[in-house]
């Protein structure tokens, strides 16, 4: 299995930390709102990874975190909680926000078909576990006490920019407003790790700790929640790539502070879903939801298949148009692969020559759009139906397009059928006794349905518009 690592900005064999297994950490959504379909394209993305070690014969281990506490508005130290700013723009407390968008996110996630985490755990829950994280940093002198908070000190360590390939050069345009916020910082890469004081003090979740009635920073969740359940070495941490910087770079600061070794050997980062005027974001209030798409009557497994086409490396632009025909070329897929009868012997050897092309495509670098050429060339070959309903389930285990299950779609097509034929014999009869008006009437009326009849010698036939 080859894979893109940003730590070392090459694509790289993967050889997990034990054998044959796989730790898998994911940060998981911010749950003051619903998500939007550019952060559905990164777990999807992550999706593919995972059910690919799995089909490459990995013991695979996936923990996610929810982060129901502080992730503020800046992905640096400022502004205000995300989760208070969406309990106050609903006027619910910040549990139930949290509650609320945690189930709406995981409802998604089940629409479009993707495999649950084995653990998934909200910040909250694990607060004893941050404390103890920040007394260990603060006793092996990586962190400080200042102004009522505890901040992680950076320029204790050799690396600091090893993920995210900046310069202090660069990083100081990005952070010089965050240095004028928070002047107790001493490095102005530094971050909170406990807050007791931030400009905003009616952050409504708090606890006591040996530093004062406080609540932590974001980044301190995913070291500590990655460490408690994948043990001190994980194999594969992932995100899109806005968490690069400063997010996975604060996280192996932490942890590998913490640790006094190195944490995680390959990072996974997912690129962004854009939309023509930019960036996809949640702040701008009319955002795309699985639920919008819902409405407007997409599958959501037809987004599922339009991220399937494009590599996870790439910026990927929505469109509406991109959409539709993606939509159209799934529903094609799936009316034909949904058919595929199982009866007869599956041949072996184009299976394995099949699968092992595709096992080939998934593992370098997750080229997916290779993955379904295979696919698509599969469902040419000169081969039984049975061959190929055995291929499609095995790929499917990846893809993860219920494409063998009967498409709901083809029932319409049979109301539909039945409709035609109806009609049909009605105009018939109308002919039969030269009632050419209604026969004409009757054409129209399956027009407007969208079927379309021509008479030919061996009667009439319908077809769609
Ligand atoms: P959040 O809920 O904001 O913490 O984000 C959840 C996940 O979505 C993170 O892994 C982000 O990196 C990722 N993400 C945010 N915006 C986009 C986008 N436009 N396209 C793809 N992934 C995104
Ligand atoms: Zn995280």
């Amino acid at each position: 299995m080859r894979l893109y690592n940003t730590a070392t900005r090459t694509v790289e064999e993967f050889h997990p930390h034990e054998e044959g297994k796989a730790a898998v950490y994911t940060c998981g959504p911010t749950v003051y709102h619903f998500a939007h379909i550019g952060n559905l394209r990164s777990y999807i993305c992550e999706d593919v990874l995972v059910k690919t070690l799995i089909y490459a014969g990995y013991e695979l281990k996936r923990v996610m975190n929810i982060t129901d506490v502080g992730h503020l508005s800046s992905d640096a130290d400022t502004g205000e909680d995300k989760m208070l700013k969406g309990a106050k723009r609903e006027h619910k407390t910040v549990l139930q926000i949290a509650e609320q968008y945690t189930k709406a996110f995981f409802a998604d996630f089940n629409k479009l078909n993707m495999r649950m985490p084995d653990v998934i755990e909200p910040a909250t829950h694990c607060i004893p576990e941050f404390i103890h994280m920040i007394e260990v940093l603060l006793e092996k002198g990586y962190a400080y006490q200042a102004g009522e908070n505890v901040y992680f000190d950076t320029s204790k360590l050799q690396n600091y920019y090893a993920l995210s390939n900046q310069n202090e050069e660069e990083l100081k345009e990005g952070v010089r407003d965050d240095v004028g916020v928070d002047e107790n910082k001493r490095n102005k890469t530094d971050f909170v790790l406990w807050f007791t004081k931030s400009k905003f003090e009616d952050q409504e979740l708090k606890w006591e700790s040996p530093w004062g009635y406080g609540y932590p920073g974001w980044h301190i969740e995913c070291s500590c929640i990655g460490i408690k359940h994948l043990g001190e070495y994980m194999d594969i941490h992932c995100g899109g790539v806005d968490n690069i910087f400063p997010h996975h770079t604060n996280e192996i600061a932490q942890s590998e502070a913490f640790l006094g070794h190195p944490w995680c050997r390959y990072w996974f980062h997912v690129h962004h879903l854009v939309e023509k005027g930019g960036k996809m974001s949640k702040s701008k209030g009319d955002f795309l939801t699985v639920s919008l798409l819902e409405e407007k009557g997409y599958d959501p497994l037809a987004y599922r298949y339009f991220c399937l086409q494009s590599h996870y490396r790439k910026p990927l632009e929505f469109s509406y148009e991109v959409l539709d025909q993606m939509a159209a070329a799934y529903e094609k897929l799936r009316r034909r692969t949904s058919e595929l009868s199982a009866e007869g012997e599956v041949d072996k050897a184009v299976f394995e020559k099949y699968r092992s092309r595709f096992s080939e495509a998934l593992q370098d670098d997750l080229n997916t759009s290779m993955a379904f050429t295979v696919f698509y060339d599969m469902l040419k070959e000169d081969t039984n139906d049975a061959t190929k309903r055995a291929l499609t389930e095995s790929m499917d285990s990846v893809f993860s397009l219920k494409l063998l299950e009967p498409y709901a779609a083809a029932e319409v097509d049979e109301e539909l059928a039945a409709f035609a034929e109806a009609k049909i014999a009605e105009r018939a009869e109308a002919k039969k006794a030269k009632d050419f008006a209604k026969a004409d009437a009757i054409r129209e009326e399956l027009l407007a349905k969208g079927i379309v009849i021509k008479d030919t010698r061996e009667g009439t036939k319908w077809e769609r518009a």
